[in-house]
């Protein structure tokens, strides 16, 4: 799907949603088009199946590896979600009765996350629990902090980001032009 197609969709989704027709102007995250192609990943620390972009499952099989190599353990929590996931999360939360300006304080649009391009990982590692500011903490967040962009990966929302998006150590999205 094109760049175009992929935002005439969520234009569409967000007016289904009751999204503000502003959010697009207003928010200071980038639309995130979903990739061509998706490859299957190891499974997820429960077990789940999840996919990434072909070129960043490769990158972070590569990391995950030297990682251990070093003696670091790292695990995938979350890889790929589409676009459609997210509406339907946020249907959920509007099923229950939340309004959609509180949903979108904790949940992005759909579009809008990095995880719609295949190309954005949740990281775990032992011995801390999953998607909580401890994991800055531990020898993983170090190491990662060391070598991953010796294998394209950066942190997308660090402390006092200006996408207004709070601080997600564990959040490290692969940048195809590395
Ligand atoms: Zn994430």
């Amino acid at each position: 799907m094109t760049d175009h197609r992929f935002a005439e969709r969520m234009q569409q989704i967000h007016r289904e949603l009751g999204i503000p027709e502003d959010y697009a102007r207003s928010t200071p995250l980038n639309l995130q088009p979903e990739p061509p192609e998706l490859a299957l990943c190891e499974p997820d620390y429960y077990g789940r199946e999840q996919r990434l972009a072909p070129q960043a499952l490769a990158a972070w099989q590569a990391m995950r590896d030297r990682a251990g190599a070093d003696g670091v353990t790292l695990f995938l929590i979350s890889a790929f979600r589409s676009a459609d996931y997210q509406a339907q999360l946020i249907r959920r939360k509007i099923e229950a009765g939340r309004t959609i300006a509180e949903i979108l304080c904790a949940n992005t649009a759909p579009g809008y996350s990095e995880h719609h391009t295949g190309r954005a990982i949740d990281i775990g590692t032992v011995d801390c629990p999953a998607l909580e500011e401890v994991f800055e903490t531990t020898p993983a967040f170090v190491w990662l902090q060391n070598h991953a962009a010796e294998f394209g990966f950066r942190l997308s929302y660090p402390r006092g980001n200006s996408c207004g998006i709070s601080y997600e150590p564990w959040h490290w999205c692969f940048q195809a032009d590395v």
